[in-house]
């Protein structure tokens, strides 16, 4: 029943009809690799464990709702005022409060698809209108069709960089053109949560470009490069008005102690963090080339997964992974497979072998 037409129940917003209900994935075995949600394969750093297990013997408490020292040390860590900083649950939970504090029914929220599944679902929990605007056929965002896309009514415009799934980023020249022809009025989010796994020199970090643009707001979190998945902790850098209304929106204390603390120490030992993500840059050589060697045509990732083009396979070719002890990621256009533990992408890599010999 629609969900806004219930006879005996309380009457919900109809427009939540349009949001897919969240299906967990089935839990990778002991024994499985899960690489299907492009999370860090290390386990905690000793001393960031240690840091969190000794916050947890206060959860009696409610956490610091100001952030204080976690804001203060990535502006340091950045060079950004501590204004500047806004901290949420995830960034998803920060993307949802980015749509709150700029559109609501009536207005428009444009991003490229396929691109982060979230950004659909947040534009339409606040009542206003997803645009989504395909992707080019290499998986890179067209942006001319993005600012085409633009109208009176588009608030927001998610530019995700580099993409979730495809891994395809946008580079310097490109993305400034863009955002220098986006209306001084709409927000452009430049998310990078996979920033820290990117190569390529021509890719800009959305910092610099934010700095002289009030209308762009960066997006970054600790659960990829940093490990901290679990314990939802991420932050945006925006000029103030944004990062204000981001504060007044946010869950009262929805950052963790945990959390916080940990992002902390995440933060004092971002040396040994970043050589881990350099393990896991060598790995997504290896499994490109590999790829490539077996005739796959991918995108050039730069992120900590990959991605093939396998159209209505990919559920076929993600039960072999299944099959194989591999969970990866399908969706209607491929699959989406992270860089996790060399066993495990070379399970991966067999499995692909074996499949594109029956393609
Ligand atoms: N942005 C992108 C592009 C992502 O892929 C993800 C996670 N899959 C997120 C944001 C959200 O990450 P989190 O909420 O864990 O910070």
């Amino acid at each position: 029943m629609s969900s806004g037409t219930s006879a005996q129940g309380p009457r919900l917003r109809p427009t939540l009809d349009g949001i897919p209900t969240y299906k967990p994935g089935k839990p990778a075995g002991a024994d499985a690799y899960k690489l299907s949600s492009n999370e860090n394969p290390y386990e905690p750093l000793p001393g960031v464990l240690e840091t969190a297990v000794k916050a947890a013997g206060s959860f009696n408490r409610y956490p610091d709702m100001g952030v204080t020292e976690l804001t203060s040390v990535l502006a340091e860590r950045f060079g950004v005022p501590a204004e500047h900083i806004a901290t949420g649950t995830g960034s998803v939970g920060i993307a949802q409060s980015l749509v709150l504090v700029t559109a609501g029914p009536g207005d428009e929220v444009i991003f490229a698809w396929r691109s982060f599944e979230a950004y659909p679902i947040v534009a339409t929990v606040a009542g206003a209108t997803p645009v989504p605007v395909p992707l080019k056929a290499n998986g890179d965002h067209d942006l001319d069709a993005m600012l085409a896309a633009i109208t009176p009514n588009t608030r927001l415009v998610f530019v995700c960089n580099p993409n979730n799934p495809t891994g395809n980023v946008i580079h310097r020249a490109e993305l400034e053109r863009f955002l220098d022809a986006v209306p001084a009025d709409v927000l452009v989010v430049v998310d990078e949560a996979y920033i820290e796994f990117i190569r390529d020199p021509e890719v800009p970090n959305g910092i610099d470009l934010y700095r002289d643009r009030p209308n762009v707001c960066v997006l970054r979190t600790f659960s990829k490069a940093y490990g901290l998945a679990g314990l939802r902790v991420g932050f945006a850098i925006a000029h103030e008005p944004v990062a204000a209304a981001l504060r007044k929106v946010a869950t009262p204390f929805g950052v963790s102690r945990l959390a916080q603390d940990a992002a902390v120490a995440s933060l004092r030992a971002e040396e040994a963090l970043l050589e881990r993500v350099e393990a896991l840059v060598e790995e997504r050589t290896r499994v490109v080339a590999g790829l490539r060697a077996q005739g796959w045509e991918i995108p050039d990732s730069q992120a900590n997964f990959v991605w093939l083009w396998l159209g209505d396979r990919s559920q076929e070719f993600a039960a072999a992974c299944a099959e194989a002890g591999v969970i990866v990621r399908p969706f209607p256009e491929g699959v989406r497979v992270s860089i996790g533990e060399a066993e495990g992408n070379s399970i991966f890599l067999a499995v692909a072998e074996a499949f594109r010999k029956s393609l």
